[in-house]
């Protein structure tokens, strides 16, 4: 390995886990701790491997529905929100629950239902097949919520078939993408109603402008988190339109090609909402046990945010 040429390694904040990872991953470990193991949770807790294989060691059993869980067990439902219809099966085939739906994507099914209750019909923006934009549906009835994707769903709507819409969005979305989609939206529906404060959270939003004001001095960035973490993803496409064309998602830290980052002088480093700290610091001790290298910090908004528990896990 090349330790003669030095290396910026630019890492900027705020990076990592958001206040709703933080509050998912602690309500399971209490569970843990409160009710011994095993604990079942509903879809993967935060869209991570290694945060999955950890509370996998500890006791967690990951299902994909109700039906695969045992007489009598308890189960946790993902930060990433569930369809009504999930809490009212657990209800009836009396299944002990726990909600770990972060605060900001339940602020999301409030204004769905709430839009439905005074006649709106809703334009959801989201992706396809994303367990939050499936929560966010089965807050209300089908027939009165459309997911947008892209341009090509807002061009296909028929404006007479609407008298009053409304929208909401998926928390864990492209903040530029979305704005263009808006502008489309509002453009075709003038009295658009628009949520109160955006839907798009304020870890995505922090976490997208932090890359940002890196990618046009980097000539990689590395962004750790899950191949299939929305918020990965997008931070991905971020640093890619923002002027770094060599962006990398690393899901596991040894599938670094460190053969390949002797090719770049101006290193990136982020990682998503769901990703880990101690995966930052892996990387990190190998960066610097590799290459001579030089760390600029840069924090572009402070976080101090926290959410509470649910009740039957306060002390
Ligand atoms: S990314 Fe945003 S919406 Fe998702 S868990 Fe974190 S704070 Fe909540």
């Amino acid at each position: 390995m090349n330790k003669k040429m030095e290396k910026i390694l630019y890492l900027p904040n705020p990076r990592g886990f958001c206040a709703g990872v933080e509050r998912a991953i602690n309500i399971v470990e209490l569970s843990l701790k409160k009710y011994g193991p095993p604990i079942y949770v509903r879809h993967e807790i935060v869209h991570n491997p290694w945060v999955v294989k950890d509370l996998e060691g500890k006791g967690v059993v990951f299902v994909d529905e109700l039906s695969d869980i045992p007489k009598g067990s308890r189960v946790i439902f993902s930060a990433h929100g569930v369809s009504s219809s999930v809490k009212d099966e657990a209800k009836e085939k009396e299944i002990p629950f726990i909600d770990a739906t972060c605060p900001l994507v339940l602020k999301v099914h409030v204004e769905a239902k709430r839009h439905f209750e005074n006649g709106a019909h809703i334009f959801l923006i989201g992706h396809k097949g994303h367990p939050e934009v499936d929560g966010t549906i089965g807050q209300i009835p089908e027939k009165s919520i459309t997911l947008i994707e892209g341009e090509v769903d807002i061009s296909q709507l028929n404006k007479a078939d609407y008298t009053k819409v409304a929208l909401i969005t998926q928390t864990t979305l492209s903040v530029d993408d979305t704005a263009k989609l808006i502008l489309s939206l509002k453009k075709k529906f003038p009295d658009l109603i628009e949520p109160p404060r955006e839907d798009i959270c304020y870890a995505t939003t922090n976490r997208q402008t932090a890359v940002k004001s890196i990618a046009k001095k980097c000539d990689a960035i590395y962004v750790i988190g899950g191949e299939n973490s929305s918020n990965s993803l997008r931070l991905v496409e971020v640093a890619i339109q923002s002027g770094c064309k060599n962006t990398f998602l690393i899901s596991e830290i040894k599938s670094i090609d460190w053969n390949q980052m002797e090719n770049f002088n101006s290193i990136g480093l982020t990682a998503s909402a769901s990703a880990p700290e101690v995966l930052i610091n892996e990387f990190l001790y190998l960066f610097k046990s590799k290459f001579e290298s030089r760390v600029e910090k840069s924090t572009i908004a402070n976080e101090n945010i926290s959410f509470k528990l649910p009740k039957e896990l306060r002390e």
